[in-house]
């Protein structure tokens, strides 16, 4: 579904401007108009939508299958505090409700995902938009917004269009990640001219990369059921995640590496290191008396045949190499006590340098953006400046990674049209 370019004789002065037909403008538009309200949705880019597309991997993990306070947690404490509200208003289970009366049935996934049964993103961001459309919303793409600004009690909003008039103004342009979708960050600097207080912006739910060489050895290794710890450089553990990694010509991708990845871009990342444990179910004892029984069993299995579940053989090799072994898969009965313990630390912590992430053009989204403490969690209204709402990745909240984002920017979005003055 494209939406159609504007004429230059289009007039942008309407009660409601919401500007970005994202994740969150969308929700926005659809459920204010639902309402009663008049909302006019201005999208810089040719279509609406465009990071719904993108998102899993185009199958949309649209929301989790959590309830409202686990999913809370995961934003911290800060974060958690804010959206309760939301995620009780629109829990998981309602975002799935509503798309399903929206004729886009979903199913979970593992690690608590949530996709359209349809496994099409498209059928997300089309179902959205049909939606916004048939309750009177008006959509103008390739409309971008260059500024806005309080006028008289009203906002204004500069386009190439025109100038646009509205009483309320309701910005949801996204974060700056993965600019080809169009988000370049321009919210933030609006919002820092109304002398708003903002977080500094880092890419978040992004690969990190490493110098070293025995990761590149690895690139396409995908391991399921490990548990990744990142440590400042004095030990201090800032993070674990136990989801599924991947190893990559740069460095390490996959749930697990990019969950942390928020953290690493915030500070500097000299001397950060993950710490990988390839078999977190079982403890170093287990492991050592796996290896130990193996020595003295008949057929002198190798260590691969040892192992609480095979390993591929090129990922084996580098925890060999960096247990120090001859070669790559010894047999069990050749490791002496202190191989055996290089061999068990190297299982359940094989260090690995970090020098930092692959930044805003693959991040996933932004961390940082408007502080929490400016905004109304039951309107999602700008508390200093009267008619001004903010949604989304605008705002200083990040999830991991899981359908959490998309249920922050729908969740948030249905507070703001909720707490709207009734229509009569
Ligand atoms: C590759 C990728 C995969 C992802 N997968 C998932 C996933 O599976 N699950 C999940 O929960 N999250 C996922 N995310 C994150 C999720 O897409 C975002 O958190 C979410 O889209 C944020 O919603 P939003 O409405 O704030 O911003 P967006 O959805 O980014 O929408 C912002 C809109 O504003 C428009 N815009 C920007 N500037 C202007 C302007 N000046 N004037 C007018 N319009 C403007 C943009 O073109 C865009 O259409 C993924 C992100 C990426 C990049």
């Amino acid at each position: 579904m494209e939406a159609s370019a504007p004429s230059q004789t289009e007039c942008l002065d309407a009660p409601i401007i919401v500007l970005g037909a994202g994740a969150a403008g969308l929700w926005f538009s659809w459920r204010a108009a639902m309402g009663g309200a008049q909302v006019l949705l201005l999208e810089k880019t040719p279509r609406t939508g465009t990071k719904i597309l993108a998102s899993g991997g185009t199958r949309c993990n649209l929301t989790t299958s959590l309830d409202p306070s686990q999913a809370a947690e995961l934003f911290g404490t800060k974060g958690s505090r804010f959206l309760n509200h939301a995620f009780e208003v629109l829990s998981p289970m309602a975002v799935r409700e509503r798309f399903e009366e929206l004729g886009v049935p979903t199913e979970e996934a593992p690690l608590d995902k949530v996709f359209p049964s349809s496994g099409r993103a498209r059928d997300v961001r089309d179902a959205l938009e049909a939606a916004a459309r048939a309750a009177g919303v008006k959509i103008v793409c390739n409309a971008p917004a260059h500024s806005i600004r309080p006028d008289q009690g009203d906002w204004l909003v500069e386009t190439p269009l025109g100038v646009g008039r509205c009483q309320r103004l309701v910005l949801a342009v996204g974060g700056r990640s993965y600019q080809t979708t169009g988000t370049i960050g321009e919210g933030y600097r609006w919002l820092q001219d109304l002398d708003l207080e903002l977080t500094p912006t880092t890419p978040a739910l992004v690969p990190m990369t490493s110098d070293e060489e025995w990761i590149h050895d690895l690139a396409g290794i995908a391991w399921q059921n490990g548990e990744v710890r990142l440590e400042d450089p004095k030990g201090k553990i800032l993070g674990r995640r136990r989801r599924p990694l991947l190893f990559t010509h740069l460095g390490l991708s996959g749930p697990g590496a990019m969950d942390l990845a928020g953290q690493v871009a915030a500070q500097p990342a000299a001397g950060m290191r993950l710490m990988l444990d390839f078999f977190p179910d079982e403890s170093r004892e287990g492991t050592r008396t796996r290896l130990i029984e193996a020595a003295g069993r008949k057929g002198a299995p190798r260590i691969s045949r040892c192992l609480p579940e095979a390993m591929p053989k090129r990922l084996l090799s580098a925890v060999s190499r960096a247990a120090l072994l001859d070669g790559p898969d010894p047999k069990a009965q050749f490791l002496d006590r202190a191989a055996r313990h290089r061999l068990v630390e190297a299982l359940h912590g094989l260090p690995m340098n970090i020098s930092g992430t692959r930044g805003f053009d693959v991040a996933e989204v932004t961390r940082g953006g408007l502080c929490l403490h400016q905004l109304d969690p039951f309107s999602m209204q700008v508390n200093s400046h009267p008619g001004l709402t903010v949604l989304g990745e605008l705002l200083d909240l990040d999830g991991p990674i899981g359908g959490l984002n998309f249920q922050v920017a729908f969740a948030c979005a249905e507070v703001a049209a909720l707490a709207l003055p009734v229509e009569d």
